[in-house]
């Protein structure tokens, strides 16, 4: 098969394993950074041209679409669609997750258990906004940040409503949510490639870091999950239409928690802390539906 990889650097662990597994497996494969291409939008033939040249005959497409390019890279994967490419993840599922409001409404109203949760921009009435979660202690969250920037625990009411206002100081969309203290400084990391969790992870935050990610100073390790972990995970991923997701949970008294669903999960700490060829399996999995040529969607919506 001939197989593109939307990356913007073909150097980064989880392109290169996946160019790897793929090349192992017989495939052509080609990385493509998606602000390179030009697009000619029309009913007749959409085409895709890079670097001079037009992109034509791939069976599929690994979106690996950063944060920062969301809007074009989507725009790119969605030209592929239409050409009739195979997408690993659909460019509507990856919009879908990246919106982390219209995400968790979206989980909420399929019954999947998450952390009480409040959204506000610019609240006039920001003591409601607390009683409304349950108060102090709390988590508050930039809506736009990644990697634990960004995300901090008020243990106070009053040290909350100071977090809460410098965030609308900055006029920044932020998330107030109730802190899920049993987790203890960990979550888990369930990695689902069509409807299964093939690996999971639990990540434990520093000493005395509430904040489990990897960035932050976090351990990883291979962790069993429950029954209800994965059937959430596999709910959670399917509800965002996602093929490949990463989900992030936390362990609490009620049950697993889904914090967000990730639609370019890395691979470098899952590999590490599982041992499983990932790359490989998501290589298996392009094997299995890509023949078909399906999508979804096929560049709608
Ligand atoms: P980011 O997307 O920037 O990584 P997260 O929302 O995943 O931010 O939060 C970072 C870390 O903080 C999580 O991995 C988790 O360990 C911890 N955390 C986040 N929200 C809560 C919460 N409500 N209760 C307890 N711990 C939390």
């Amino acid at each position: 098969m001939k197989i593109g990889i939307l990356s913007r650097n073909q150097s980064l662990y989880s392109t290169s394993r996946l160019i790897e597994a793929a090349e192992s497996r017989g495939h052509e494969v080609k990385v493509i950074d998606a602000l390179r291409c030009y697009m000619n939008i029309n009913s007749e033939k959409p085409q895709i041209h890079f670097k001079g040249e037009e992109l034509v005959d791939y069976d599929a497409i690994i979106p690996r679409i950063g944060a920062s390019v969301t809007f074009y890279g989507t725009a790119v994967l969605r030209q592929f669609e239409m050409m009739g490419v195979y997408p690993v993840n659909e460019s509507v599922a990856i919009t879908r997750s990246r919106d982390k409001l219209r995400s968790m409404q979206l989980l909420s109203r399929k019954g999947i258990g998450m952390p009480i949760t409040g959204f506000a921009s610019k609240p006039d009435d920001v003591k409601d906004l607390l009683d409304m979660v349950g108060g102090a202690p709390v988590v508050i969250k930039l809506l736009e940040g990644t990697q634990g920037i960004g995300v901090v625990l008020a243990e106070t009411r009053k040290a909350a409503e100071s977090v809460v206002e410098a965030f609308m100081g900055l006029k920044a969309n932020i998330m107030v949510q109730e802190f899920i203290k049993e987790a203890g400084g960990a979550d888990i990391r369930c990695f689902v490639i069509g409807g299964k969790v093939i690996a999971a992870m639990k990540r434990q935050g520093a000493e005395g870091e509430f904040r489990s990610n990897l960035h932050r100073g976090g351990s990883a390790s291979l962790v069993k999950l429950t029954p209800e972990e994965r059937k959430t995970a596999v709910a959670a991923a399917n509800i965002m239409g996602l093929n490949v997701a990463g989900v992030d949970l936390l362990r609490s008294d009620r049950g697993p928690l889904v914090m967000e669903v990730n639609s370019s999960p890395g691979l470098e700490g899952i590999e590490a802390a599982t041992g499983k060829d990932v790359a490989g399996l998501i290589i298996d999995f392009i094997e299995k539906n890509a023949a078909t040529k399906r999508t979804k969607t096929r560049g709608k919506g």
